[in-house]
């Protein structure tokens, strides 16, 4: 069975032209799914009763179910989902102004091994399908919509738990489906996808010259610090992954947004904001600083004081680098990657 969800409009167009049917079934097929909303094949009561049961044998439109809902006091909602083989994954959503952000897991746990990281502990058990991110989505919709307050996903950034470019081609379906004008229609802009530095996967992605933002989770100025807290640095180090964003730049004339984790004495000294000063030079990107969530599997890990997060933007704006603290959300709920999953995994082992 296919799960609808999970394809792109050039490849339902394909499979249904293979099917004999006229262009026009894609799209009548998006419309009912994204604008209608429809959850069965049934109530799709301008398709013909003979080919509602042609899809009803070969495809389906199966969403996660949620396993643990929090909403935290700002309005944060965090879900642990279901999927169709018992595994389970996280997204949030965040209410900004502007809009709302769903925060989207690409894979079941992670392989990348960062050594702050919540998601990395039990290493990847699978990648996710389309299908499953774009579920991820519709229930946080569905969810809106029972509110009733009027809201629905805005923004979409791949940042939940695991590696994007670790799960190329089902994260560039999903993307097309968000984007899509006639599917979760969210512009390029509003999308954005997060990599610890996978070298291969910036070049391929520089190459579909999508206006999608792309995010580097940088965390390091050197390499010598970056292989201690990002294992992956040992295949991609820094001089890889800046030549690769140089690469990005040219080709999509966008910037990117380096991602920079503030762990106390560990990387957010004067030195460590100089050195990612000439890092970065010669680039258009921008620094997102990231107060560290912390969780009681690190012990040696502590999110840098107000001060020192405050002196350190300070030092990178005078030495003319842009540069912004993340807003935090949620902070009363496990809202930090991979830490509801493990702290419901915690619970069903005691
Ligand atoms: N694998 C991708 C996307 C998922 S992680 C990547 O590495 O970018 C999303 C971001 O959250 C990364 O920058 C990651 O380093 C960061 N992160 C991981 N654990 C965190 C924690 N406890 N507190 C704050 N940010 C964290």
């Amino acid at each position: 069975m296919i799960n609808l969800y999970g394809l792109e409009m050039s490849k339902l167009s394909a499979l249904m032209e293979a099917e004999g049917q006229k262009p026009f079934r894609a799209t009548q097929l998006y419309s009912w799914i994204y604008e209608k909303k429809a959850r069965d094949f049934e109530e799709m009561t301008d398709i013909s009763k003979s080919f509602r049961e042609v899809l009803k044998q070969k495809y389906c439109l199966v969403l996660p179910s949620i396993h643990t809902k929090q909403i935290s006091n700002d309005g944060t909602i965090k879900l642990l989902l279901n999927l169709e083989d018992g595994c389970q994954v996280e997204c949030v959503l965040m209410r900004y102004n502007y809009g709302c952000a769903a925060c989207v897991s690409s894979q079941v746990g992670c392989n990348m091994g960062c050594t702050f990281c919540s998601s990395g502990i039990l290493g990847k058990k699978r990648n996710l399908s389309a299908a499953e991110m774009v579920g991820q989505i519709f229930v946080l919709n569905q969810l809106l919509k029972e509110e009733n307050k009027g809201q629905r996903v805005t923004h979409v950034t791949i940042m939940g738990t695991g590696e994007p470019f670790d799960n190329y081609e089902p994260v560039l379906d999903f993307i097309k489906i968000v984007n899509h004008p006639k599917g979760l229609a969210i512009g390029a802009r509003h999308i954005t996808v997060s990599t610890c530095g996978i070298t291969e996967g910036i070049y391929r992605y520089a190459d579909e010259h999508l206006q999608t933002n792309l995010a580097i989770s940088l965390h390091a100025p050197n390499n010598e610090l970056r292989n201690k807290l990002m294992r992956i640095n040992r295949a991609y180090p820094l001089e890889k992954v800046m030549e690769a964003v140089r690469y990005y730049e040219k080709e999509t004339n966008r910037r990117v947004t380096y991602e920079y984790l503030l762990l106390e004495n560990i990387n957010d000294t004067k030195e460590h904001a100089r050195q990612l000063i000439e890092l970065i030079k010669g680039t258009m990107g921008y620094v997102n600083l990231i107060p560290y969530n912390e969780t009681n599997k690190f012990a040696e890990f502590h999110r840098s004081s107000g001060n020192r997060v405050h002196a350190f933007l300070d030092y990178l704006m005078k030495g003319g680098v842009t540069a912004t603290i993340r807003k935090e959300f949620g902070s009363d709920i496990d809202a930090a990657c991979g830490q509801l999953k493990a702290k419901v995994e915690e619970e069903a082992n005691t």
